[in-house]
């Protein structure tokens, strides 16, 4: 089939969900198999994970480069989590929706609150919970990049983060891998097709209702 092309404005898709859920795994997939989507690298004060790269992971920068950047509204959102500081930087998220890219979060509650006051009509938010406290527990362990005190502040932060659950579009629950990421892209498929994100879709009309 010949897909009919209309001029569109990108969307953002923010993934949230307890640390362990899976958010990445499911954000790494989406990646690799979507030419359209790219990710939003986000500034962070906190220190580098083993395997964790500068500005393919996150912009690993020091408390001072980070205030400037709030302070020069450089970033689109940005919050404390974890005792660390963590945001998003504007330029390459504006300039991706204009040319019809859609740009993936891997944010926090408060970061997509945020973005729902900024860009309501750009947002499409996505929870992701975890099938049981046990297997989020497990997973935390399992990745093991994280001393068991991070694992168990992680774990007493989780109830907090869930409870946000409801502010979201869409709750996927990650039991099974494959099916958590054929819902994302079910999810990204048919928010693409939304009226008001195809703004050529007017011109389009027009054409077609145009008499010789
Ligand atoms: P988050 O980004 O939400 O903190 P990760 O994507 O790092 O979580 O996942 C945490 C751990 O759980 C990783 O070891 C990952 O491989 C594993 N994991 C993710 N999704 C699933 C799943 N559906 N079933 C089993 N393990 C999973
Ligand atoms: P981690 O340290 O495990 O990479 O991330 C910890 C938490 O910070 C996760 O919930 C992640 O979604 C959130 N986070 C990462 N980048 C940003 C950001 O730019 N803004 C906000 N608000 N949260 C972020």
């Amino acid at each position: 089939m010949v897909e009919t092309h209309i001029k569109r404005r990108g969307l953002m898709l923010v993934l949230s969900s307890p640390s362990g859920a899976g958010k990445t795994t499911i954000s790494r997939r989406l990646l690799e198999t979507d030419d359209n989507l790219s990710l939003s690298i986000s500034a962070t004060t906190r220190p580098p994970r083993p395997g964790e790269a500068e500005g393919k992971d996150y912009y690993f920068v020091g408390q001072e480069r980070f205030d400037e950047m709030v302070a020069g509204g450089e970033l689109l959102e940005h919050a404390l989590v974890f005792g660390n500081n963590y945001g998003t930087p504007r330029g390459p998220v504006e300039r991706a929706l204009e040319t019809g890219r859609d740009v993936l979060f891997d944010i926090d509650w408060q970061g997509t609150q945020q973005l729902r006051e900024a860009a309501r009509d750009d947002l499409v938010s996505v929870f992701i919970l975890p099938p049981s406290t046990a297997e989020l527990e497990r997973r935390l362990h399992t990745r093991a990049q994280d001393s068991d005190e991070v694992v168990r502040g992680r774990m007493s932060k989780a109830a907090d983060e869930m409870s946000h659950w409801a502010e979201y579009d869409y709750i996927v629950i990650n039991d099974n891998l494959g099916n958590s990421i054929d819902q994302v892209e079910a999810i990204l498929t048919a928010e693409r097709l939304r009226r008001e994100r195809r703004v050529g879709l007017r011109a389009f009309v027009e054409a077609l209702r145009a008499r010789e």
